[in-house]
């Protein structure tokens, strides 16, 4: 391991601690949530839409690991500015590339809740996905 994955180590740490847009929106235009029971991670997603679909806040609120939320709050930060089309074409390589560290396949569930719930909020929001569907039955 060199300098630069403690580093990225670091910012998941401080992420986990001090998470970024913390809470929830007073008028979002969708929100999700999603678990992964496999570790008993839980993600609300909150996300304000403009006219054009631009993504202009985003909020979370959680429980669970330290990969689970700082990928929460790195995401919730990554996500402003960007539209919903480029939300719904991340996968789980550009998370992973998010945070910068290796994750073992035993904690990708974790590192892509956040993602995964954004994704479907955003997915029901525009009517492509059932409602019912929750976040875990994939
Ligand atoms: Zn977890």
């Amino acid at each position: 391991m060199g300098l630069g994955s403690d580093m990225y180590r670091q910012q998941i740490l401080d992420h986990y601690k001090n998470p970024r847009n913390y809470g929830e929106l007073e008028d979002p235009t969708f929100t999700h949530v999603g678990e992964n029971p496999m570790c008993g991670d839980e993600i609300r997603m909150d996300v304000k839409l403009d006219d054009e679909e631009t993504i202009e806040r985003v909020a979370f609120s959680g429980d669970g690991c330290a990969i689970s939320q700082a990928s929460a709050s790195m995401l919730s930060s990554k996500l402003q500015g960007t539209t919903v089309e480029e939300l719904l074409e991340m996968d789980r390589d550009d998370v992973i590339d998010m945070l910068g560290v290796d994750i073992s396949p035993m904690r990708v569930k974790c590192a892509v809740l956040a993602e995964k719930v954004a994704q479907d909020g955003a997915e029901i929001y525009r009517g492509e996905l059932d409602k019912e569907k929750t976040t875990t039955e994939d």
